[in-house]
């Protein structure tokens, strides 16, 4: 580890490895600090990804696929099961080898990798960003950068660094718990999910196969300081119910920001992405391709900004831009669509998704799933009238 970069990443997971080895293929001096002593360990992940989209950052390896799957499905609390056709094949990853694998690939590409090496704090000249003090394998180190790519996830500390608003409201996060189970007789080629607010308040569950009779089963529930059931409690009955022969191989626990992202997410000298810019999707909490995204956005604005010896907010708001542009308006309808069916009642939503078990195959059509939804609760077409307006 040198004592200069142009660009220091705190934090290996796949936003901040992305946005390592772009910076680095641009020719730019840059340092990938990460906490932890192993990258990609322990996993708090259920590790399901869209092929196609992640195929835009990294070819595929069959060494970090643990299992390919071509549709998902859709259970209630009464047991009624809808197949949907899936837009593109899910992926269920290994994502211990498969963060480590684009570390490395940061690495071929010029970056210096370091494990142990938590970030501190910020080095700062009035309210100029100088470089990171880091801890590394216990000793404190300074390194001095022109640009800080916070990827630090979703305990990031950089954002307060750079002094980002970054706490959300506590009604903007999931808790979530989830189990790696085996000895789970599952169909192999389906991500299932289940709904039902008497299993998963506000939230969902579910079982992605990751091969050999293994499967992530997990749940999130909307953060309630009503709530006197953790999210441990409600996964524990539904892997009780459902899976009594299974054993637990690996359990994590943890909360994700499902706020939309920060609102202002660069600071002078200072780019957020990934779980600290609370870019996973508002509405599942799926962050792994998001992060990525918003790591090649901040890595483009970065290699810019050097070139044009201006690293400062106004300039680096060209991410937010690039950002808003892809994914903003999504994610504004994201937000407002998950307020909207977390309010029906899940009797109705039973009879939903009964009626719709029903359907062919061939029915289960965007339209005609909504008519199933009015039909049995016409008060939504107020909530989503509003966004099917584009407001
Ligand atoms: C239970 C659960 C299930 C999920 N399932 C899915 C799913 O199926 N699909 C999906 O797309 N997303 C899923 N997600 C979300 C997904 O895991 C995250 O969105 C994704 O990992 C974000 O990537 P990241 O690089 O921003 O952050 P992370 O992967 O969290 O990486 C951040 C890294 O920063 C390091 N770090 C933190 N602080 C410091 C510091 N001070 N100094 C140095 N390093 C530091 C951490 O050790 C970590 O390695 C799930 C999340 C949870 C909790």
């Amino acid at each position: 580890m040198k004592t200069e970069y142009d660009v220091v990443v705190i934090g290996a997971g796949p936003a901040g490895s992305i946005a390592a080895r772009m910076c680095a293929q641009a020719g730019l001096r840059v340092l990938l600090a990460e906490k932890r002593q192993e990258i990609g360990s322990p996993v708090r992940c259920a590790e399901a990804v869209g092929e196609e989209t992640l195929a835009e950052f990294i070819p595929l390896d069959a060494k970090w696929i643990a299992a390919e799957v071509d549709h998902f499905s859709l259970t209630s609390s009464q047991r009624d099961t809808v197949h949907f056709p899936s837009l593109e094949t899910t992926l269920v990853l290994e994502r211990k080898i498969f963060d480590r694998e684009l570390a490395h690939a940061a690495a071929r590409a010029g970056a210096d990798v370091v494990v142990k090496a938590r970030a501190a704090g910020f080095i700062k000249n009035g309210t100029g960003l100088e470089g990171v003090t880091l801890i590394v394998q216990g000793v404190p180190h300074e390194v001095r950068c022109q640009i800080v790519i916070g990827a630090d996830g979703t305990e990031a500390q950089s954002t307060r660094w750079a002094g980002l608003k970054s706490v959300p409201q506590l009604k903007d996060y999931y808790s979530a718990a989830q189990y790696l189970l085996t000895n789970v007789n599952i169909d192999q080629t389906v991500c299932q999910y289940h709904v039902g607010w008497s299993q998963a308040p506000a939230g969902y569950l579910w079982v992605f196969p990751k091969g050999n009779k293994t499967a992530n089963v997990g749940l999130v529930i909307a953060v309630d300081p009503k709530q006197t059931r953790s999210a441990m409690d409600f996964l524990n009955a539904f892997v009780a119910q459902r899976f009594p022969a299974s054993s637990i191989l690996s359990q994590v626990v943890g909360g994700i920001p499902i706020s939309n992202v920060l609102p202002e997410m660069v600071a002078d000298g200072y780019l957020a992405i990934g779980d600290a810019a609370h870019q996973s999707d508002p509405m599942t909490a799926g962050g792994i391709t998001n992060g990525m995204r918003g790591g090649l956005f901040a890595a483009q604005v970065a290699v810019e900004a050097l070139q044009q010896s201006d690293t400062s907010r106004k300039f680096l708001k060209k991410y937010e831009k690039l950002w808003d542009d892809k994914f903003g308006a999504d994610y504004r309808r994201l937000y407002r669509l998950r307020q909207a069916v977390f309010k029906i009642p899940e009797e109705k939503l039973n009879s939903m998704i009964a009626q719709m078990a029903r359907l062919d195959a061939k029915d289960l059509t965007l339209t005609q799933t909504f008519k199933v939804f009015l039909k049995e609760y016409p008060r939504l077409i107020v909530d989503v009238l509003p966004l099917l307006l584009g407001k």
